[in-house]
């Protein structure tokens, strides 16, 4: 394994992957090193990925960028959830609200005082306990750490934002802060004989760019991971097989909401991102039950204003890269692997990547035990968050079509029927891993699909029946109030951009 210092970084691609990895290595590490990025215009970028969640507020924070000037340079909304519509069954929705629900004690998450009720008596909606979901549907939005006056959490957000936009946003910044630039085409990679190692990239028009750590994130085509140092990928499409996906931008058809849409069609899904300028849309499909061009026609069919844009056809395969970390190449962004953007997870798996990278950062020379443990971690990741996507689809009740009987009918990984099998029998959920979603995520989805657990935590029976029922009225009442109070979305937008 190579014991070379490391102090020239090249990162191949600039797309989202390649400047938030630019950026946020140049803000850490950037006095330690030269990082140069190749990109290429006539190739360009996949050109989608409009919705985060929560943990990109971190990112920018970590890079200095405010939130006026991160939602005036990209047209960003705010997104407090992702609501499933027709996902459980046709006509029914349910949302994945961020932030918590309802007044965890403690031993005991609220929820199963919300299964106990639910087994006893007319249980009120889960949702009801939703700050996140009550401010979603009334359109409402402000700066929230706790409902006033209390010690229960306050709204917890993310955006929808105009990913271009945003990569020409890093571009600039992380320019203006060192990182060089070079526009060129790769058109070849030379390798160490001995290790095997990448030593350069070569462009079109002969110029060479040596590094000692090569970043990928040339996308899909894993140019560099792949192509030159044929890593191996697992093929997860038979537990997610939804293969393609067809794009088009439209205008807004009114203000936009602050959630993002998720809309089960015949053969897959449809998604809605409301931007301040446009909506982004897209249905993600399986090509064995729905041809690119039906695809098309029932995305067009489906839009919720005039298309700005032709609909454009995606293919991908689902699944990661077997290492991610391989020789001296890291690889980030769509190059590592790809998960259907159903829970708007990539360019979080982006910022995750980078920040792994730093933490392990092989200043001192490439280790064989940094590598390893650096892709069982991203390895842990992937497989958690593949979990939590194909919860969705194994949990329907549809079977109104081909697509949605092979989802139901589908073997799914150990881990995942391992989870579902503790949470319906007892009620109990575990966050393995340090995984990205919390308890509170999965508690929305099993619900919201219709699993409801038979059992519940005995703490819960601490509390009568008329005191469980003050419990829900009192929080009912303090959320009711509390999204009253708040200003609508758009006024929020407004305001922040003055
Ligand atoms: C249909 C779909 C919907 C998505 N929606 C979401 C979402 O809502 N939320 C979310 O978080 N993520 C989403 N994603 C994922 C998200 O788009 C990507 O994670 C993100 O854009 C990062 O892409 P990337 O930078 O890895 O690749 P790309 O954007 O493809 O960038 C690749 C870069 O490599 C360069 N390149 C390639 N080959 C060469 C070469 N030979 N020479 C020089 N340069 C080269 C290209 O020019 C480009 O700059 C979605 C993805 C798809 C497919």
């Amino acid at each position: 394994m190579e014991a070379k210092k490391i102090t020239k970084v090249v990162i191949a691609g600039g797309g989202t992957a390649g400047w938030i990895t630019a950026a946020l290595l140049n803000k850490v590490l950037g006095k330690s090193l030269d990082i140069t990025l190749v990109e290429s215009a006539e190739i360009g970028t996949v050109g989608v990925g409009e919705a985060s969640i929560p943990p990109i507020l971190h990112l920018n924070g970590a890079l200095g960028i405010s939130e006026k000037e991160f939602i005036k340079a990209t047209g960003a909304t705010i997104k407090l959830g992702i609501e499933f519509e027709n996902w459980r069954s046709q006509g029914h929705s349910y949302m994945h609200a961020f932030g918590e629900i309802g007044k965890d004690f403690p031993f005991c998450a609220f929820y199963h005082f919300w299964l106990k009720a639910n087994q006893t008596q007319n249980a009120p909606d889960f949702w009801d306990f939703s700050l996140n979901y009550q401010a979603a549907k009334a359109h409402k939005f402000a700066h929230l750490k706790n409902i006033p006056n209390t010690q229960l959490a306050g709204l917890h957000y993310a955006y929808h934002f105009d990913a271009t936009r945003y990569g020409e946003f890093l571009k600039e910044l992380a320019q203006s802060r060192g990182v060089n630039r070079i526009e060129g085409k790769i058109e070849t990679i030379s390798q160490c004989d001995q290790t095997g190692s990448i030593n350069a990239l070569k462009l079109e028009d002969g110029s060479l760019i040596e590094g000692d750590l090569f970043i990928d994130c040339t996308g899909l085509r894993a140019l560099l991971i792949e192509q030159t140092l044929n890593t191996g990928f697992e093929d997860w499409s038979h537990w997610l097989p939804c293969d393609s996906a067809v794009a088009v931008q439209s205008e807004s058809a009114s203000n936009a909401i602050p959630y993002t849409r998720s809309i089960a069609r015949e053969s897959g899904w449809q998604w809605q991102i409301p931007l301040q300028h446009r909506v982004g849309n897209g249905l993600v499909y399986s090509s064995r039950y729905l041809s690119d061009e039906n695809a098309k026609q029932q995305l067009l069919n489906n839009l919720p204003a005039k298309p700005l844009t032709e609909p454009r056809i995606i293919k991908f395969k689902t699944g990661r890269r077997l290492k991610q970390w391989h020789k001296n190449v890291v690889s980030v962004g769509l190059s590592s692997g790809f998960l259907e953007p159903l829970e708007s997870t990539s360019i979080h798996l982006i910022q995750s990547a980078a920040i792994r990278l730093i933490k392990f950062f092989p200043h001192q020379g490439i280790k064989q035990n940094l590598v390893d443990e650096f892709n069982k971690q991203s390895k842990t990741e992937f497989e958690r968050i593949r979990d939590f996507i194909i919860l969705h689809y194994k949990l329907t009740e549809r079977d109104d079509s081909p697509f949605w009987r092979l989802c139901k009918g589908m073997d799914i990984p150990s881990s995942l029927a391992k989870k579902i099998a503790l949470f319906k029998t007892s009620g109990k959920l575990v966050r393995e891993d340090d995984e990205l979603f919390a308890e509170v995520a999965w508690q929305q989805v099993l619900i919201g699909q219709g699993l409801i657990a038979e059992d519940y935590h005995p703490l819960t029976n601490a509390l009568t029946d008329n005191q469980l029922n003050e419990l829900f009225s009192n929080l009912k009442t303090l959320i009711n109030s509390t999204v009253e109070q708040l200003p609508s979305h758009s006024e929020f937008l407004e305001k922040i951009q003055n």
